[in-house]
């Protein structure tokens, strides 16, 4: 079960990407309601004023688990590595 600011996330995540389709409302916080749930999968109903609401579904993937993906590689590491290997006179001296 997800807790309170796993909710709001996936609330403001859809908010960000989602706007109506026939008029490009942005959705706020009050128009975003979550209708139901069924394992991982969340649906939700965006309501815009003037037209049909939308009803979207939403996977969540834990945070936990993506975590392992999120380790990016910075610049300056790589010209490190670059810089190592470069100077480095044999494999022996690399690996050190
Ligand atoms: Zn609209």
């Amino acid at each position: 079960m997800l807790n309170i600011e796993e909710i709001q996330n996936i609330f403001q995540q859809v908010r960000e990407k989602i706007s109506c389709p026939k008029c490009g409302y942005r959705y706020s916080f009050f128009d975003t309601q979550l209708i139901r749930s069924s394992g991982n999968v969340y649906f939700l109903r965006l309501t815009c004023q003037k037209h049909h609401p939308v009803i979207v579904s939403v996977v969540f993937v834990s945070t936990k688990s993506m975590k392992k993906y999120d380790e990016k590689i910075t610049p300056n590491q790589l010209l490190d590595g670059y810089k190592k290997i470069k100077s480095a006179k044999n494999l022996k001296q690399l690996l050190k």
